[in-house]
Parts: structure tokens; sequence; C-alpha cells
């Protein structure tokens, strides 16, 4: 039975949203939940993109250390040589790609105003494709923007011609939210059945159905035969409206009715960090955590009207689905309510020992202290808030990643 796996695009689609970013040792910091949690693949760059080149490096560099394995870090580019190319001049370590294009002809047309055709679509990306392989990609997966409104003959050729050389995976864009539960599951499972390629479901959040229509895609590509990898963002965040949410989805795939008898995970996925991360990426992105937010909303295990309350306390299966540690929730949380003292980019070094002294961070010498209190001046300059706690401690632990992570060199 072909299986289920997860591609985070939280620092691709997440970082491109408008009104918000991460930096660059906040997008390190999702890389490694996203490993913790067992997620397959984090689409984790720009690769073309110059202010990427040192972060990419240093989260590859991880990779080769064992800190950020099993997972797979992809970056994504668009379909075209020269983005191959200098995608694997700026990052020589890049392993991993998605190489996109559009294929619908609204995008054809709107974009290309009449420059290219179909076959010039298909003749670019299975060139770039080609100058991938020639630069050393080990897997890449081929993506068609805007594939809910593509013609399906054409998206089928395309898919073909992407199997044919190489492809890993191809993966379905509802780029503008259009598609809906029952159309995405027609479309993918015709896709799996005539292009035998394990498929991609990228669905975004215009019409309210992103986590739906990703369920519905991937049982179209497991009822067609093909494994599927579906595409989620931490919290949602996404161009527009958003993308499939990671623990939503994961949430839907395994506690839905019914589904997972037949439809399951390629690996576990521990959920058991998801009120963590999912707080993190919430504070990262600055981004408020809807109340009402699956699993991780404020209220997602609240109850007050008498029925209700009465219900859950004799048994909490009369009105819960799942159990609210499942998700690490239910520790107390510690919010200082006195003196704080937290670190920025002017710290000094005595607030600093104090605050690391805390966490049980000792240092060799005065030396190594400053030396560490600097890395984190620079990170605070990036990311103009508080680090948090885990991001202290991977300075602490890896300095010289940390320096090559808050390095940006413009104009060079
Ligand atoms: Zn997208």
């Amino acid at each position: 039975m072909p299986k289920i796996y997860f591609i985070d695009v939280t620092n691709r689609d997440g970082v491109q949203t408008a009104n918000l970013g991460l930096s660059k040792l906040e997008k390190t910091m999702i890389n490694i939940y996203l490993n913790q949690m067992g997620i397959f693949q984090s689409e984790f760059g720009f690769p073309t993109t110059r202010h990427e080149s040192l972060y990419l490096q240093a989260n590859l560099e991880l990779a080769s250390m064992g800190v950020l394995q099993p997972i797979r870090l992809e970056g994504w580019i668009r379909a075209t040589v020269a983005d191959v190319e200098e995608a694997f001049e700026l990052v020589p370590a890049l392993r991993h790609l998605n190489i996109s294009i559009s294929t619908s002809e609204q995008m054809i047309q709107g974009k290309f105003r009449g420059g290219k055709s179909k076959d010039d679509v298909l003749k670019m990306m299975v060139e770039a494709l080609e100058a991938a392989w020639s630069a050393g990609a080990e897997t890449v997966g081929v993506n068609a923007e805007d594939a809910s409104r593509t013609d399906i003959d054409f998206l089928v050729s395309f898919a073909r011609a992407a199997k044919e050389h190489g492809a890993h995976r191809f993966r379905y864009c509802d780029t503008l939210g259009y598609d809906n539960p029952f159309t995405i599951y027609e479309t993918v499972k015709v896709l799996a059945e005539n292009a035998k390629i394990p498929i991609e479901i990228h669905c975004h959040g215009d019409l309210g159905m992103a986590v739906a229509n990703s369920l519905a895609g991937a049982k179209g590509a497991v009822d067609g035969g093909q494994d599927t990898y579906i595409n989620t963002t931490l919290n949602g965040i996404g161009e527009r409206a958003g993308n499939a949410d990671l623990f939503a989805t994961v949430l839907a795939v395994t506690k839905s009715k019914g589904f997972s008898e037949k439809y399951q995970l390629g690996n576990p996925i521990d959920l058991s960090k998801s009120w963590q991360v999912a707080k993190f990426a919430s504070y990262a992105f600055e981004v408020p955590i809807p109340m009402n937010q699956p699993g991780v909303g404020a209220n997602a295990f609240a109850h007050a009207s008498g029925i209700h309350a009465d219900g859950v306390l004799k048994d909490p299966h009369n009105y819960e689905l799942y159990g609210f540690d499942e998700l690490g929730r239910g520790d107390p949380e510690l919010v200082e309510t006195g003196r704080e003292i937290c670190t920025g980019e002017y710290s000094g070094i005595s607030g600093f020992k104090h605050l690391m002294g805390k966490m049980a961070v000792t240092f060799s010498d005065m030396e190594e202290a400053r030396k560490i209190l600097e890395l984190v001046r620079y990170a605070n300059v990036e990311a103009q808030k508080p680090l948090v706690e885990d991001e202290l401690l991977f300075i602490a632990k890896y300095p010289q990643i940390a320096k090559k992570i808050l390095t940006l060199r413009p104009l060079e």
C-alpha cells in the first residue's frame, strides 16, 4: 500500500508571505523541530537568493554533522537551467531540489504573455531537470504551478515527462486554493494512475479547504497507486489565506473517521512537540495562533457550557477527539512576572551570563562567554526580539554554525 509523507514548506512558502518573515536562525530552529518530529523533508529556502546562501550552507553542514538527520533539506527554484546552475554555484552541497514552472493556460498566457507555449514549458522543465542531474542533484521534485487550473491531459504529459527524465515526485500545486475535496481527489487519482509518479499535494486556503483538500488529494494519490507527500506550513502561514497547517493535517490524516485504516503515514510523526513548535512559529512570525486552531489553539481543549463540562469530566472522549497531552500540552508554563533579564542586540556580559546560568549553561572562560554573547547580539539584530531558550542553547552549542547563519554579506 502506498504511504503518506509530509514535506513542510514553512521556510519557503511561509516566508514569502506578505507582511511577515523569519530570521535565518528562526528558519534553522524550524528545520531542527521538523526533524525532531519526523517530518520527511523541509523545503528550507531559496538557493538562488543570495542572502539565503550562508544559511542554506550552514544547515547542510548541520545535516552532514548528523544534527539535521534524517530530514531532507530541499531547495526551491524556478525550473530554468540558469536557476539550477546558480543554485549549485551558490550552494554546492545542495542535493535535493524542487523546480517549479507554471502549467495552466491562464498563467502561460498571463505570465509569459504569448512568449511561451505548453511545449516550451515542457521543454524548459525537462532541460532544468537534466541540468539538475548534471549538477549533482540526488532527488528532484517537479512542481506544476497552478495545476488545479491546468488541462488534465497536459498535466499528465507534464508529469510523465518529469518521470521519464528521472524526477522523484510531481507536485500538484493548487496555487490559488481553487480545488475542492471532490475535484482534487479525481484529478490526483487520474494523475497517479496515468503518470505513475509519487505526487506531492500542495494546497492553499483561499476557500477554507487547504486541510480537507490535502487529505482528499492524498487519498487520490494512494488510490491511484502512488506514494504521496503533503505540503504543509507551521500554523498554516503562507501566501494570502495560507497553506495547509502541519498539525491540523497530521491530525486529520491520523484521527479523522476511518481514514488511517487505509491511508497511513510512511513514518511515524511525533506530535508531542506540537504545542512548543506552534508557539515558536507564532512568536517568530509574530502572528498569534487563532484561539480555535485545531490542537494548538487556546480553546482546543476548553469547555464552559454545563453539558460539555460535565461530559468531559465524566469521560474526555465525550467531547474530545484526542488528548491534549498528545500535542505536548498540559505542563504549566512559567511566565516571568517580576524582574526580567532577556537578550538584545546591546546585551552585556553580566546579564547574559545570568541568563545562560539559568539554563545551566556554563562557559570555560570569559573569552568564550564574550564570543557567544557577540553571536547572540547579532542574532538579536536579525530577530529584533528576545531569543528563545532553544535559540540561545543552539548558539552556545554550535557557535561556528551560528556565525555562518548570522553572516550577511550584501553585494559581494
Ligand atoms: Zn504555495
